[in-house]
């Protein structure tokens, strides 16, 4: 007993010390939109054969007052957890709708650009979720054809109950649905056949490590269950040329990653569409 209260005193520190920076993270998120502390970045979307941006995706940062950023894989569960999702949730849609739609307006070529915003499963939830979207596409005059949601494969699993009619609901709206890290999370295929989506996203997992035999077989796989139901490809995580070259000659129709672009502050990314508008004035070359 005393050797394991002695233990129990070295292990506690640690302990409350990441629960001290998980109460921190909390506390310091509830001001973050207030405080004007978060933002929108965005990630270009490549058509493969033609090299051509189609979208983009909206990945939300956090500048926490002066210090060093902390990624959203660490806050944005904390943002579930406490609720605070759903407000930033919907302020992430509200910027992304109007940034698309100012691109939309101001930037030649950009007027079927559709923007992505990923939506975390506690959105999805919520019923008022569907009215939410619509009041922000209303307000920002983003035309939903042009309006994708990024639901990762195990939230899709998960809450399939609860969640499936909030993305019919959604899909009525003219709104895509992206199923996000594909591959990664244990859904059957006739769960899949039967789910109203309209792209698949092919974990960027696959992609890194996608030189073997065997991950070059599971893309194909997954290209081909793409094919079969009507969906688009997204591959996730191309890093290199020669992994972009390897999508791209085994049929994946979209990509993004670090080699073509970062995701980009509003203003870099419409210098980016603008340069990308001068050196690819709208033709095919395959
Ligand atoms: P995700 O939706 O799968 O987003 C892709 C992540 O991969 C992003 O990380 C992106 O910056 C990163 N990435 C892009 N290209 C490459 C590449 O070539 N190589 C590698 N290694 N990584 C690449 P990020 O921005 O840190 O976001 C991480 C995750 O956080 C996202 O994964 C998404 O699940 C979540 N997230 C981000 N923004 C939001 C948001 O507004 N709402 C919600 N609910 N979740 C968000
Ligand atoms: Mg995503
Ligand atoms: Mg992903
Ligand atoms: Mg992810």
């Amino acid at each position: 007993k005393e050797r394991g209260r002695n233990r129990a005193q070295v292990f506690e520190p640690a302990m409350s010390q990441a629960q001290q920076d998980h109460a921190r993270i909390a506390q310091d998120l509830r001001h973050a939109l207030p405080r004007d502390e978060l933002s929108v970045h965005y990630q270009p979307v490549i058509h493969l054969p033609t090299g051509q941006v189609t979208g983009v995706e909206a990945l939300l940062r956090w500048q926490r007052g002066g210090r060093s950023p902390i990624p959203p894989e660490v806050f944005v569960p904390v943002a579930e957890e406490t609720g605070l999702i759903r407000p930033i949730g919907a302020w992430v849609l509200r910027e992304a709708c109007r940034h698309g739609q100012h691109w939309h307006d101001t930037l030649p070529g950009a007027e079927a650009l559709s923007v992505a915003v990923n939506v975390s499963g506690w959105q999805l939830k919520d019923h008022r979720f569907p009215d939410t979207v619509q009041q922000v596409l209303r307000e920002t005059g983003f035309s939903p054809a042009s309006l994708v949601l990024e639901i990762t494969e195990s939230t899709l699993v998960t809450d399939a109950d609860t969640t499936s009619p909030h993305i019919r609901a959604l899909r009525d709206l003219g709104v895509r649905i992206s199923i996000d890290d594909f591959g990664t999370g244990y859904s059957s295929l006739a769960y899949l056949r039967d789910l109203p989506a309209d792209i698949v996203k092919i974990d960027q997992s696959f992609v890194l490590r996608g030189g073997s035999e065997t991950n070059k077989s599971l893309i194909q796989a997954i290209l081909h269950i793409g094919h079969t139901l009507h969906l688009d490809v997204i591959a996730e995580g191309i890093e290199t040329p020669h992994q972009a070259q390897r999508l791209h000659t085994l049929g994946c129709p979209h990509g993004q990653g670090f080699y073509y672009s970062p995701p980009l502050t509003p203003t870099a990314l419409e210098a980016y569409l603008t340069i990308q508008a001068i050196l690819k004035p709208s033709k095919t070359h395959k």
